[in-house]
């Protein structure tokens, strides 16, 4: 069962293959296991980031009305198309901003610490950037970090329980901000159970789904969710430094954005230029700043692959990949001595995100390694390698390559030699 051919079978099985010939393959046809980190490029992405600066050059200031499609209304219509990924209204979800900033913008919204709830509820595994802007939240509204922030923790130093969040939603909560995949591991937390949770207790739910939107279906009305953020240069293949993207739940359009700006204002008063606030009935409220037309282009793009190849096939062929990569790692005795891999990442598929946390106690050397070997993973300190096998340009083979040279490097014993430690950006 475990042969090369039985990869290439998988791959020529594949629905989605056809795909893959969209994105431009790395110089030296590298094997790309970091779209959680940076997405690829695709025709379709530089396309439209051609067409958006060569808009800009024959239309000037117009270019704002009569650019194809319109930049006035850009965040909006990117949010639309991007609506039917999280299981949202067209107006629910608007594409501005970046990841940090959005969650500033939300939380100051939707965090109103009052009498005895003062506290936001967060968990010991998030991104730092979360972690840094909650604090600095609460010191803005005159609290202590080191009491009104809860961090969750983990039993096992990898994954954090639903049970122990919700059990953290007393009386003294405020808001929880709760990411959808961790980062490090890629658990998927169950966000229907938590938002549900919230809801019961009357505190406000938000997650941070970075890692998730474009690897995995969401669902963010159905299960009543507060409001979410995310970005669009990992699984969404925008580019480097792609605008962010948020969702606010209808019933909440009413509620004055914290951080207001006049791009969330009611798009048409919104050069009338008085000084009160109006702002729109959706989502772009949110908005507080011109929207960037050339980053965003390159997510006009990338959205119509998303739309061709539709998110559920996506969810089923990356859940085949990463069983597939811990499959290999068990088959090929990977987890074993001497190789002695661990595989960080939630067996359950109903709890895994787009990536596989590797570990081991040489896996910056072993990073290295693969990178010289034309494969590229990345690295978390201290002894995490992910390796994402995204869905929309990654094969089977791929994923078989990527457990052979584990195997061939620590053969070799390439992972005892080299230098230990990251890399400035890991
Ligand atoms: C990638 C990522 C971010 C990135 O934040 P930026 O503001 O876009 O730099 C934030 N949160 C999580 C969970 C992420 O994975």
């Amino acid at each position: 069962m475990i042969s090369q051919d039985d990869a290439l079978r998988r791959d020529a099985d594949d629905p989605l293959a056809h795909i893959r010939q969209r994105f431009y393959p790395l110089s030296g046809d590298q094997i790309y296991m970091d779209g959680n980190s940076l997405g690829l490029l695709s025709v379709d992405a530089e396309r439209s980031i051609l067409a958006a600066v060569d808009q800009w050059k024959r239309l000037g200031i117009d270019g704002w009305l009569t650019a194809e499609p319109d930049w006035f209304t850009l965040g909006e219509q990117l949010g639309a198309m991007m609506a039917p990924l999280v299981g949202a209204t067209p107006d629910e979800v608007v594409v501005t901003g970046s990841t940090t900033v959005n969650l500033h913008s939300l939380v100051s919204t939707f965090y109103q610490p009052e009498g005895a709830r003062r506290r936001i509820v967060a968990t010991a595994h998030d991104f730092p950037s979360d972690v840094y802007a909650l604090q600095s939240q609460i010191e803005l509204r005159g609290g202590d970090p080191d009491r009104d922030l809860v961090l969750v923790p983990s039993r096992d130093g990898r994954t954090i329980a639903e049970t122990d969040i919700i059990a953290a939603l007393d009386d003294s909560v405020a808001l929880a901000l709760l990411p959808s995949v961790l980062y490090r591991s890629g658990q998927l937390l169950d966000i229907a159970s938590l938002a549900a949770a919230g809801r019961e207790r009357g505190i406000a739910v938000g997650f941070d789904c970075a890692h998730s939107v474009g690897a995995i279906p969401h669902h963010f009305n159905a299960w009543e969710v507060d409001f979410a953020f995310w970005c669009s240069y990992k699984y969404l293949n925008a580019g480097p430094g792609g605008p962010g993207a948020l969702y606010v739940n209808r019933r909440l359009h009413q509620t004055k954005p914290g951080l207001t700006g006049w791009w969330g204002y009611l798009k048409q008063k919104q050069f009338d230029m008085v000084h009160e606030w109006e702002g729109a009935p959706s989502a772009g409220a949110w908005q507080i700043s011109t929207v960037p037309v050339i980053a965003a282009a390159g997510l006009l793009g990338s959205l119509t692959i998303f739309e061709e190849a539709g998110i559920e096939p996506i969810r089923q062929k990356s859940l085949q990949l990463t069983a597939y990569l811990i499959e290999l790692l068990d088959a090929l005795n990977l987890t074993k001595s001497p190789y002695s891999f661990r595989i960080g990442t939630p067996l359950d598929p109903a709890a895994r995100g787009g990536h596989v946390a590797v570990e081991h106690t040489d896996a910056a050397r072993i990073v290295r390694a693969l990178k010289a070997r034309g494969i590229v993973p990345d690295f978390r300190a201290p002894d995490v390698i992910r390796l994402a096998p995204v869905a929309l340009y990654t094969r089977f083979i791929d994923v078989w390559q990527t457990a052979q040279t584990l195997r061939d490097i620590i053969d070799a014993g390439e992972h005892l030699q080299g230098e230990q430690g990251r890399s400035l950006v890991a």
